[in-house]
């Protein structure tokens, strides 16, 4: 890839009106990146008097998460976000998720294996699979050696009345390259040598991203693409693609990526990176839009604190600098706290009634505990741990007797790895428990000692599983990761 800055920038350079996108996939939480650019795709569409566009990309059906969606919708409205196209509230452009589009996808497809930029490709996963390894082990770059290319008519047409499954590729250009402009960046050459064969339609007849996103791009007359900079790589690809179609570009805009404190890109085993999580601990979605409107730096340099409605006014795309923005925590909550400091009492008042005191939270706390008191004070003995952030357990309650401290700790770390794609429910909590601990030689006992001392900070507590649906993933994840970093920071 090789950079050079372009002129001034294009913006406004055509009349046409003003319209954006967030295309999430729904493949788990909502995650903070998606908020970050949802933010920055909401403010660009307000200050130009455009639609933004909510797309949901969910044609990888393997990483397809049901309830993700939902959350994706709760989060972003919780945010402030709202959209003005979209699955939920419909639009022209409709329908708003790709799994509904399928045969715009085919279609399109046809249109690039008529005209020859793209090609059916027959060879199986394990064959694919065993050239990667041979590029690899003799130190080439991983890509399609174009073994299907080659195919002549006749042998195509034999192959499909044999009925072998095939997916379409895409024929990049042997040589040259491809230039695209970034308007952060200006223009982004990729050689063609640099740029795979990539697979358009899949066998199960579902797109990649590259062919729907850039279809659907296309067809919503999305005018300027506004997304995270790790897309860089694929943008060639879709710029081949609209030419291929013979279409009018997008503007791109990659934005920084956040990144943890110490320069690695953001994740959830530096930083709790799902939306949920950020709303169940308690802050305030003002406080988080505020904080990842200081991401990048396009609001002036001598604020701080400022609302949604303020960023609109000020944001400007043109100050975003590309130094990757930090995530760091404990900006977020001192600026979380400057927000619960500034409501009014009753303000404050309803906040913790609807967020942390609710009805439905109280309720789902009742059965839990019901039946294990004596007294309605207790209530507080055996619900503390919910309603609290910091449960740091001794090592005398979460240390088993059979188990050294290191031998604890490289658990805990196994541990969060086998949770992590666990749905939230007490049977399947429950299997990943056992199956880890029969792999790791720890009894079921300790198994659930150890997670009961992490999650309440005790060695005594409502029924556990059960108590960490109602706490929820994200929040019980996050216990044991700090769990991990604080034991980690003790034996330093
Ligand atoms: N589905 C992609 C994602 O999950 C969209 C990327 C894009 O905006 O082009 O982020």
């Amino acid at each position: 890839m090789s950079k050079e800055i372009a002129p001034a920038s294009t913006e406004n350079a055509s009349a046409q009106p003003v319209r954006v996108r967030i295309a999430p996939s729904p493949t788990g939480d909502p995650h903070v990146g998606t908020a970050y650019i949802g933010l920055l795709n909401f403010i660009f569409a307000r200050q130009r008097g455009g639609k933004f566009l909510l797309r949901i990309e969910d044609t990888d059906r393997a990483r397809f998460v049901e309830s993700s969606e939902q959350m994706i919708y709760d989060a972003l409205r919780w945010l402030g976000l709202e959209w003005d196209e979209g699955p939920d509230v419909g639009g022209p452009f409709g329908p708003y998720r790709q799994s509904e589009r399928t045969a715009i996808y085919r279609e399109h497809c046809d249109k690039l294996l008529a005209s020859g930029a793209a090609y059916r490709c027959f060879c199986t996963p394990e064959e694919l699979d065993a050239r990667r390894k041979q590029q690899i082990a003799a130190k080439l770059p991983a890509r399609y050696d174009g073994t299907c290319r080659r195919l002549s008519d006749e042998d195509v047409k034999a192959k499909l009345d044999a009925g072998i499954p095939f997916t379409i590729r895409m024929a990049v250009p042997f040589t040259g390259s491809t230039t695209f402009r970034d308007e952060l960046r200006g223009n982004i050459t990729f050689d063609h040598n640099n740029v795979d064969d990539q697979v358009l339609l899949k066998s199960d007849g579902f797109p990649t991203y590259h062919l729907a996103n850039v279809v659907d791009d296309h067809l919503m007359q999305i005018s300027d693409v506004i997304r995270a900079e790790e897309w860089i790589s694929s943008t060639p690809k879709h710029v081949l693609l609209y030419a291929a179609f013979g279409w009018p570009m997008p503007r791109f805009w990659h934005m920084p990526l956040l990144r943890n404190t110490d320069k690695s890109k953001i994740s959830k085993r530096k930083n709790p990176v799902s939306l949920i999580y950020y709303r169940q601990a308690g802050f305030l979605p003002q406080a988080m839009t505020n904080f990842l409107g200081l991401m990048g730096g396009g609001m002036p340099p001598d604020v701080e604190i400022f609302t949604l409605a303020q960023m609109v006014e000020q944001f400007n795309f043109a100050r975003i600098s590309l130094g990757g923005p930090v995530f760091d925590l404990v900006k977020l909550k001192w600026l979380n706290g400057e927000y619960l400091r500034a409501l009014t009492e009753e303000q404050y008042f309803q906040v913790l009634r609807n967020n942390v005191f609710s009805d439905e939270i109280l309720r789902q706390m009742v059965p839990l505990v019901q039946t294990r008191i004596e007294t309605l004070a207790q209530f507080g003995d055996l619900a503390d741990f919910f309603f609290a952030d910091n449960v740091m357990p001794a090592e005398s309650v979460f240390l088993p007797k059979t188990k050294t401290r290191e031998e604890t700790l490289a658990f805990c770390g196994e541990l969060l790895t086998a949770l992590e794609p666990v749905e939230w429910k007490s049977t399947e909590i429950d299997a990943a428990l056992r199956t880890l601990g029969t792999a790791q030689s720890w009894s079921t006992k300790e198994c659930f000692m150890l997670l009961r001392a992490i999650i309440t900070g005790k060695t005594a507590s409502p029924p556990l599983l059960e108590s960490m649906v109602v706490f929820g993933k994200a929040r019980s994840l996050d216990r044991l990761r700090r769990f991990i970093d604080a034991q980690k920071k003790i034996k330093q």
